[in-house]
């Protein structure tokens, strides 16, 4: 199953949503580098790392 990547904003706490999908099944072993993504909720830009990434159902 292919899923969006979202990560939780640190200031409103809330889900954005990254753009990017990944296969499940691949995630795990996934090597995803440290990421910037402009976020929907404060206007502000958020770095992420894997150990955030929430994959939507
Ligand atoms: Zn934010």
């Amino acid at each position: 199953m292919i899923k969006r990547i979202l990560v939780r904003c640190p200031v409103t706490k809330k889900l954005n949503v990254t753009g990017l999908t990944v296969d499940e099944e691949l995630f795990e072993d996934a090597k995803l580098k440290p990421k910037d993504v402009p976020c929907q909720h404060c206007g502000g830009t958020h770095s992420w790392t894997k150990k955030q990434a929430i994959l939507a159902r």
